[in-house]
């Protein structure tokens, strides 16, 4: 069982600095009775450092970056990351899991890195049976998002499986 609230708060402890030092604000919104996540908590921790970096290292100077938990439907979670830097453009998204894939070779050399992280967090995601989606608007920024099921949806759905029809 992973505490997603508790994870954040660490991640955004660890990364404190690496903001402050790009002078970038971390905002943090999520309700306070969230249940938890099955998983991985080194794993999953992984997933929101990695997505963390990118938006502090490729969103805007002197803007915020929102880490942002909500509820949907009840059965899943939704972490959204999002910056207020320059955004992706459309045509790049569907590869920026790729193994070493970097929109801009020349700006990223410069930021170092190498073009590993999405890849690490689409299969981490993957395993914990959730889901990866990115949204861009050139100019505005980038949102992250990674939704993941609730412990009581993954018992929900094996309950019901187990049970015979009466
Ligand atoms: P690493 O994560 O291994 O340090 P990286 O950040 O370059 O290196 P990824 O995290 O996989 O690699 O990201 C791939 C590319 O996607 C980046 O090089 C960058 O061009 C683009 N990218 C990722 N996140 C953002 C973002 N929030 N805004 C704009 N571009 C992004
Ligand atoms: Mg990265």
């Amino acid at each position: 069982e992973v505490d997603l609230t508790d994870l954040l708060r660490r991640l955004i402890e660890m990364l404190a600095l690496k903001a402050k030092q790009a002078n970038v604000r971390v905002e943090s919104d999520w309700p306070d009775d969230l249940p938890p996540v099955r998983g991985d908590a080194d794993q999953l921790f992984q997933v929101f450092q990695n997505l963390l970096d990118n938006a502090i290292k490729y969103g805007a100077k002197g803007e915020r970056v929102l880490v942002r938990v909500s509820r949907k439907e009840r059965r899943r979670v939704s972490v959204d990351i999002v910056d207020f830097g320059p955004g992706i453009p459309r045509e790049h998204i569907p590869r920026l899991t790729e193994r070493f894939y970097r929109v801009d070779a020349a700006r990223s050399r410069e930021l170092g890195g190498t073009g590993l992280g999405l890849a690490i967090v689409k299969h981490i995601v993957n395993r914990h049976r959730g889901r990866l989606n990115v949204t861009s608007e050139i100019g505005r920024g980038s949102t992250f998002s990674v939704t993941l099921p609730l412990i009581e949806s993954i018992q929900e759905s094996q309950d019901s499986a187990e049970m015979p029809a009466a």
